[in-house]
């Protein structure tokens, strides 16, 4: 399928389409000059996350942190993966464009890699692996946007993509609205890593892709099924991350979950 819509996407047809139809900004959808780009408000308006942000999970520290280089949720609990790395927070243009990338425009991956590149140096030898889509989201989409954005990071940085490392051994009820925990619970044991790859995986380094990074657990889910088939490391690389807020206490609100869900 997604096969199928690539060609269409990479022809002389969509050359010609692009013709007939001007191109959109990849947020706003306000004409643009070029095809694939943010027009400029929008690209002066791409929320950088600012620094100083955990080491581990990639969340901006709040003031209060003083000189501590982990937030208290992976002081407390570390989780699987071993770093986390997102260019933008999952709002204004960056929020609109990741809407666009799942309902469509898969061509904005070409856009989006090169800045989520610049978030995290690949180790030697990195292998890329997508977030794998449920086969009913990918039956309706055509293509998993993490499969997108593995691809280009891939081709951009010259390192091996593996498509189906990942395995979605169950479907995940919609987890819009959930708390953290229940987030957990409702990712735990829902991935495996492709046994035909098991001996690509072992003593490697993976670069984790996904699109936005909400609570961390369906990435958690993913970083240890890949630390159990042996991998050496695990980064995790999206395009954005539900920036929390913190209360005066330096506790992230609960409450404040991707509104989008997962997937
Ligand atoms: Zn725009
Ligand atoms: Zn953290």
């Amino acid at each position: 399928m997604p096969v199928a819509s690539r060609a269409l996407a990479l022809s002389p047809l969509s050359a010609a389409i692009d013709l007939l139809m001007p191109p959109r900004c990849a947020a706003c959808k306000a004409p643009v000059a070029r095809a694939n780009r943010f027009c400029p408000d929008c690209f002066a308006a791409l929320p950088a996350l600012a620094a100083p942000t955990c080491a581990r999970c990639g969340v901006p520290l709040p003031p209060q942190a003083g000189g501590a280089t982990e937030c208290l949720a992976c002081f407390r609990d570390p989780p699987p993966f071993d770093r986390a790395a997102a260019p933008f927070a999952y709002e204004g243009p960056a929020r609109l464009a990741v809407l666009r990338l799942k309902n469509g425009r898969e061509e904005l991956a070409r856009l989006m890699a090169p800045f989520m590149l610049r978030t995290l140096e690949l180790a030697p030898g990195a292998l890329l692996v997508p977030v794998p889509l449920h086969r009913l989201r990918l039956f309706v989409r055509g293509y998993n946007q993490a499969e997108r954005l593995a691809e280009e990071l891939a081709r951009l940085a010259c390192a091996r993509h593996l498509p189906d490392a990942l395995l979605r051994v169950r479907a995940t009820p919609s987890s819009r609205g959930l708390s953290r925990a229940q987030r957990v619970a409702n990712v735990a044991g829902a991935f495996r890593v492709n046994p035909r790859h098991a001996a690509a995986i072992r003593g490697r380094p993976v670069v984790l892709v996904d699109d936005v990074l909400t609570t961390g657990a369906t990435a958690s889910a993913c970083a240890g099924a890949l630390k159990r088939a042996g991998a050496s490391a695990v980064h995790v690389l999206t395009w954005a991350r539900v920036a929390p807020v913190f209360d005066a206490t330096y506790h992230a609100r609960p409450d404040r979950v991707g509104p989008d869900g997962e997937g």
